[in-house]
């Protein structure tokens, strides 16, 4: 992990937001990518948002592309520049929570943190044999004293490169991702197996403890592949909000029950004012979110010949338009709904006709 190599605050700050609800091997690339266009903090701060956007394009989660930006412009303004050491200051900037703030002090500055993400809580849980849902105020509370006392203590005992609040978190992160998975967690293999009171209850599999799973919603989501003259409109989600700041084909939530093909061309006139017939139906796919499923279907529209291309396009849900030719889409910054779309037109032979 490129990440582990570097002790530079800024690209530990990088990896610690592009890690958050990403796999390590998802995220290699587009941290190596990252760096090596943004390779200081003032290289990103003084970026463009779209830029950032079009580098983050497919790994994700893009209000963590836009408070990174935010971020970096912050540490300019009110830190003199430096990436801040406490977690109180931490805390402060835009998309960094507790345990961001955590991982930041411990990992880039070697400091006393409470750090605490799904893997250290299911380890720390099977350790002190913690029977009971970690969602709950009062386990939660234990549990951020207990990783405090003990990356307290890591400092205290730290002997040269040995020990420390950094070689702990990420001993604990190791740990939690490499042996105490939450099914079958390889308790021969484990370093922390002499002094675990799961392991010695057989409890293992039992703690930590969860709630019921929540269903997520599925939610129909229509878009229109709108083509002209060899070029595609696509339209800018406002700044805040889902897929804040990227550029789409022009979508919508499809109301339970709604025929498609006539909701895609009210959608359009209502969004842009221009008049269309669909043309053909794009294969159907799902797109995961955390908080609901999107089952999507695109379709390609022609606008009406009386459509005036140069007419004043109006918004509801998107700040602006621009119709781009198919080569510019990866200089921008799109959603990875709209980069599937485009997988799929391209692929000609699947298309389903309509008409
Ligand atoms: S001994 Fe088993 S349950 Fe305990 S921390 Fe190690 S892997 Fe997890």
């Amino acid at each position: 992990m490129p990440w582990r190599k570097t002790s530079d605050p800024y690209a530990i700050f990088v990896s610690e937001f592009m890690l958050q609800q990403t796999t390590v091997a998802t995220v290699k690339p587009y941290y190596e990518r990252f760096l090596k266009k943004f390779p200081t903090l003032l290289s990103l701060s003084h970026s463009h948002l779209n830029d950032v956007l079009a580098l983050w394009s497919g790994l994700g989660y893009y209000a963590r592309a836009r408070n990174l930006w935010a971020a970096m412009q912050m540490v300019e303004k009110e830190f003199k520049g430096k990436i801040p050491k406490t977690i109180d200051e931490l805390i402060r900037l835009p998309g960094v929570g507790p345990y961001t703030a955590g991982a930041i002090v411990t990992l880039a500055y070697n400091l006393p943190a409470a750090v605490l993400d799904g893997n250290i809580i299911r380890v720390l849980m099977r350790v002190l044999a913690i029977q009971d849902d970690p969602k709950l105020k009062a386990v939660q509370l234990i549990l951020k004293e207990v990783s405090v006392g003990l990356s307290a203590q890591s400092k205290k005992d730290q002997r040269g490169k040995r020990g420390g609040p950094r070689n702990l978190s990420l001993a604990l992160m190791d740990v939690g991702a490499s042996v105490c998975f939450p099914r079958n967690p390889a308790c021969d293999e484990c370093p922390c197996a002499a002094y675990c009171l799961a392991k010695s209850y057989g409890k293992q599999e039992e703690i930590p403890m969860t709630g019921e799973k929540v269903e997520r919603p599925h939610v129909r989501r229509l878009y229109a592949v709108l083509e002209r003259d060899g070029q595609w409109l696509l339209g800018r989600r406002p700044e805040e909000g889902l897929f804040g700041g990227l550029w789409e084909f022009i979508g919508m939530d499809a109301p339970p029950g709604a025929e498609p093909v006539p909701a895609v061309e009210e959608n359009v006139l209502r969004e842009t004012g221009l008049s269309c017939r669909v043309k053909e139906a794009l294969p159907a796919f799902e797109h995961q979110l955390t908080h609901r499923v999107y089952s999507v279907r695109a379709f390609r529209c022609h606008p009406s010949a009386s459509s005036s291309k140069t007419a004043a396009l109006k918004g509801i849900h998107y700040e602006r338009f621009k119709w781009i030719r198919p080569g510019q889409i990866n200089r921008m910054g799109v959603s990875a709904i709209t980069k599937r779309i485009v997988q799929e037109t391209s692929r000609r032979g699947e298309v389903k006709h309509l008409y």
